[in-house]
């Protein structure tokens, strides 16, 4: 039984922010709330039933740390649901159905996020698009692909899962890496993998001469060993290894393939940053970056912005400044003063340094404080600024600040269509794009199935990416 899952609150509250988050596999029925782990058998909270559990004993400890409370919520959702209940559903009509859950749950616990993506991420028939709960309701029984596992189908519509070859296939990999990330969890008592080149490069080899990740690896970083073990789109490992490799050697293969393929989705933050200098042809031996909008996310991935100091051998030191209103902390203002961060003893050998400070709040704000001094670039990953819930409020002000501060400022989105709304808006409010919206090469790789806007909709971190300066 996965041990470390199961403890995850307690093993957060004794420090580390990185724990994995519930999975999706859990959510649609697959996988224990508590423990994680797989089961043939699982048992479904008779009160809400929207928890499933792979024994009585997990289910009497969630109930203890977690399910008491959303249970009594999630029964209200319930109530709700049925009073808008319809024989059968469009997208649009699911959809629409989602976002009042959301602002129903919303009114009854504004903070907790796992209520929200519990109800968002649940199990439906992809044909009548009648949720899980509404058809165990009705006594209606709801099938799971058998590949994906992922997606369903109910006994009135029809007997497979209506859904395409590369949704299945999509479902498929994503449930690999969460599996992986359970595992790796368990095995590390990590969530977030540190994958940085274990010596700094002495010879600047940029990012832009690399084809993508395979190449990164193999060629920038020190990951040699994976020629030929495993595909360059990390879809498979090598043919021949399946076929002549001896059990062994295929499980190595297969382990080095996910974990590698799971670190892209943290390194893709300091590979951006860096192909970005690249554009901009920065060059000075101190970097100073500004991160807004930054979560818990941003600051698990931080051990791997040692990287930046190991992929540009001239910069000297790095300071990263995280702002944002999500950043841990009871009130506004300074959460941590200047610190330095531990280098590797290669860094420290040739005096290089890195540190890091914390500010709660908007960056609009946090510009008008005697203490702030313009840094060399300013990252906003994934803000979703113009099509996000606080964009008004938030975020017009301080991409104002920025436009008029005449600062270097790399974004990055989800997907196209956020990508060409803030482009748009970039250009109404003035802004000179110094680097257009396009694919950003190094892109996380890792799907991340998105549940509002586009049924089976899968993301990637920093997708696209563009940058801005000054005014037109
Ligand atoms: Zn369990
Ligand atoms: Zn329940
Ligand atoms: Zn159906
Ligand atoms: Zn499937
Ligand atoms: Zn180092």
């Amino acid at each position: 039984m996965p041990a470390k899952c199961r403890d995850r609150e307690r093993i957060a509250a004794s420090g580390t922010v990185d724990i994995p988050g519930l999975p999706v596999g859990a959510i649609r029925g697959n996988l224990c709330f508590r423990c994680f782990s797989p089961s043939d058998d699982i048992l479904k909270c008779s009160g809400c039933k929207r928890a499933y559990y792979c024994s009585a004993k997990c289910q009497k400890l969630d109930w203890k740390l977690m399910h008491k409370n959303h249970c009594t919520i999630f029964k209200t959702v319930n109530t709700v649901e049925e009073e808008k209940y319809q024989a059968s559903r469009t997208w649009d009509e699911y959809r629409e159905y989602l976002l009042m859950m959301v602002r129903v749950i919303r009114n009854a616990a504004p903070r907790d996020e796992d209520l929200r993506y519990i109800v968002q991420a649940q199990a439906y028939c992809a044909s009548c698009r009648r949720s899980a709960v509404q058809l165990a309701s009705r006594k209606v029984t709801l099938k799971r692909c058998k590949d994906c596992r992922l997606v369903f189908s109910c006994a009135d519509c029809s007997s497979t899962p209506e859904h395409s070859a590369s949704i299945c296939g999509a479902y498929q990999n994503f449930r690999r890496i969460e599996n992986f990330r359970i595992n790796f969890f368990e095995d590390t008592g990590k969530a977030t993998p540190i994958t940085c080149t274990q010596f700094p490069r002495e010879t600047h080899k940029p990012l832009a001469n690399a084809a993508g990740w395979f190449d990164y690896y193999t060629k920038i970083s020190d990951k040699q060993q994976i020629e030929g073990r495993f595909k360059p789109d990390f879809s498979s490992i090598e043919f021949d290894i399946d076929r002549n490799g001896s059990d062994n050697e295929k499980d190595e293969a297969e382990r080095m393939l996910m974990f590698l393929l799971y670190s892209t989705d943290s390194l893709t933050m300091p590979l951006t940053i860096v192909s970005a200098l690249e554009d901009l042809n920065w060059d000075k031996p101190h970097l100073t970056v500004h991160m807004l909008g930054a979560t818990d996310r941003e600051l698990t991935a931080l051990a791997n912005f040692e990287e930046l100091l190991h992929l540009v051998p001239s910069v000297q030191s790095l300071h990263i400044t995280a702002i944002g209103s999500g950043i841990p902390g009871p009130t506004d203002g300074t959460v941590l003063a200047k610190q330095n961060l531990d280098c590797c003893p290669p860094c420290k050998a040739d005096g290089r340094q890195r540190s890091i400070s914390l500010h709660k709040g908007v960056y609009h704000e946090f510009i008008l404080e005697s203490t702030f001094e313009k840094p060399d670039l300013v990252v906003l990953f994934n803000s979703g600024w113009v099509d996000g819930d606080d964009a008004k409020t938030h975020w017009e002000p301080t991409i104002q600040a920025l436009i008029d501060d005449n600062v270097p400022a790399l974004f990055t989105t989800y997907n196209e269509g956020e990508a060409q709304h803030e482009q748009k808006r970039l250009k109404e409010l003035g802004a000179k794009l110094v680097t257009e919206v396009g694919e950003n090469k190094w892109r996380g790789l890792v799907p991340t199935p998105e549940f509002i806007d586009e049924e089976n909709g899968m993301w990637f971190n920093n997708a696209y990416r563009y940058i801005v300066q000054g005014k037109e």
